[in-house]
């Protein structure tokens, strides 16, 4: 037998940022009736990086999996609801798509949605592909509406994430997890020390303080103390796809209506993003410092924000890639310590979650089986690689060439996995989405479209559909989800009615 022999009988989580407070609760809630003892050591000295605010509509699932009440949830972390992204100036200057979560439209006789816009397109009809997103159609009203409550309705098919405080969100999480029985150590670990197997024994704290277990997760951050600098993991730079390397941050006071939405915008050498909190707004330009100096960066970052600038802004220099092994011997890494993704589509708390939902399912006694841990690096190299291709399409298949980051992007050599996926596309707009892959149809045609890249042809069988009637199902299908947007409250109605926050 494994896990009944020889079980781990201690967990330690060095590094308390979202990642490490994550990894606690979940860890902590699935193994509370058991004798298994988790605890976190965190260093005020060092801090958490406390950016991270948007996030993916599985932020919805992670908190209800751990029976937290997602409103109490909504209004201790200041949050505002997302239903998805808008691109501003992506494809070309002067325009924007939106990235919605969820479904476009219905299949008709098992025929997809895509297909039919696009036959509909090739004959005439003008109608934008957004217009048959339940997500687009009320963020374009600024309205919001909770889904579940909106059964039978064609709006029940939205999905939506959180705007989030992730200083709050961290605390929450804390709180969470030592109510549980997590313990909490504070302390700057300075020495780890080894078995002579190259497993990690304990970690030596500056007070002189030894804590030992037999596993442990590296949530220490972009540095990866226990992963990086003790195990030698090795990184893999992915900055020949993703070039950026540097983000200015700068909080802002809240100004105007809140949009249910993330706004990206493409600039120079990179894209900024604007995260509207119901306290504030969280501002940030990621960009190539190739390209465009940190101080112009700043600047940039600076005049484009609205309203009062509330913090000294902020420059967080990272590479793009992922660990070579995110599980070796007994430390398996998280969050900042596993990898880097810019947070383009928001997706660094998802891997978090997925990685231990990955870890849980592959869980090891003290022994380590090396089968799990191939597994699971395994996996966890499919779920970045898949992210990394659906980012690289936003720059790769731009139409700017107004600056030298823009030409550099447009004639990149593209990972082989993206290059086939759009030879596909181009075929005939078909798309092969695997299980399990995060971005699904909905989300690579709403980039393919907001692009301006067309397949072409549609799938021929679609001519057995009569032009008109199809076209007649389509138009109702948009009416339908315009008039029904219409009676719904604006995102801000909401927010005040049934989540708002108190004032800090
Ligand atoms: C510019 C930028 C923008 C981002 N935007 C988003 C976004 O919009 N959405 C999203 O989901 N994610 C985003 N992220 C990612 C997100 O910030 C992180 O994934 C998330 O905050 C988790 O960070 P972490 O917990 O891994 O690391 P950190 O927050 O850095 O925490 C590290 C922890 O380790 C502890 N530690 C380190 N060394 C020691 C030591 N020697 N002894 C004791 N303790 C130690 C620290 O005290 C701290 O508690 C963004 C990241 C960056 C850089």
């Amino acid at each position: 037998m494994n896990t009944t022999e020889n079980p781990i009988e201690k967990i330690v989580i060095l590094g308390g940022g979202t990642a490490g407070w994550l990894a606690a609760a979940t860890l902590a809630n699935i193994f509370k009736n058991t004798p298994l003892k988790i605890e976190v050591i965190e260093s005020d000295e060092i801090g958490i990086v406390g950016v991270g605010e948007a996030t993916f509509p599985t932020i919805i699932s992670i908190i209800e999996s751990l029976g937290i009440d997602l409103i109490d949830f909504i209004k201790e972390t200041q949050a505002s609801f997302k239903l998805g992204i808008k691109f501003e100036d992506w494809g070309t200057v002067g325009e924007s798509y939106f990235h919605p979560f969820g479904t476009l439209g219905q299949d008709i006789d098992s025929f997809d949605f895509y297909q039919c816009w696009l036959k509909c397109k090739a004959e005439g009809d003008n109608t934008p592909l957004m217009a048959h997103s339940a997500e687009s159609t009320l963020a374009e009203q600024g309205k919001f509406f909770l889904p579940h409550k909106a059964k039978n309705t064609p709006l029940s098919r939205a999905f939506y994430a959180l705007h989030l405080d992730s200083s709050l969100a961290g605390k929450y999480l804390r709180k969470f997890a030592e109510n549980i029985g997590v313990k909490r150590t504070e302390g700057l670990v300075e020495q780890v020390n080894l078995h002579a197997n190259g497993n990690i024994a304990n970690l030596v704290l500056k007070s002189g303080q030894q804590i030992g277990a037999d596993f442990f997760i590296d949530c220490s951050g972009f540095h990866g103390l226990l992963i990086e600098k003790t195990l030698k993991a090795g990184y893999e730079s992915w900055a020949h796809y993703l070039p950026c390397n540097k983000a200015v941050t700068v909080q802002t006071k809240s100004v105007g209506t809140t949009p249910p939405f993330t706004t990206s915008t493409a600039k120079e050498a990179g894209w900024m993003w604007h995260i509207p909190l119901q306290h504030r707004t969280g501002n940030g330009y990621v960009y190539c410092d190739k390209y465009i100096t940190d101080e112009q960066a700043k600047q940039t970052l600076l005049t484009s924000v609205k309203g009062e600038v509330l913090t000294q802004p902020r420059t967080i220099p990272f590479t793009t890639g992922m660990r070579k092994n995110s599980w070796l011997k007994n430390c398996l890494s998280l969050g900042l310590a596993q990898g880097f993704i810019e947070p383009l589509e928001s997706t660094a708390i998802h891997l978090v979650s997925n990685s231990i939902a990955h870890f849980i399912k592959l869980f090891p006694n003290k022994s380590c089986n090396p089968a799990l841990i191939n597994q699971f690096n395994e996996n966890v190299r499919i779920d970045y690689e898949e992210i990394r291709d659906f980012l690289v399409l936003h720059y790769s298949k731009t139409s700017r060439t107004d600056s030298e980051f823009w030409r550099w992007c447009k004639s990149m050599e593209l990972p082989e996995t993206l290059e086939q996926k759009l030879q596909l596309f181009k075929a005939s707009g078909a798309l092969n989405i695997k299980d399990g892959e995060l971005f699904r149809s909905t989300s690579w045609y709403a980039v393919l479209d907001g692009l301006g890249v067309k397949p072409d042809n549609y799938n021929p069988m679609l001519n057995i559909w009569d032009s008109e009637n199809l076209k007649a199902i389509l138009t109702q299908g948009s009416q339908g989800l315009k008039d029904i947007a219409k009676q719904q409250p604006s995102h801000d109605q909401f927010i005040n009615e049934f989540c708002k926050a108190k004032e800090i």
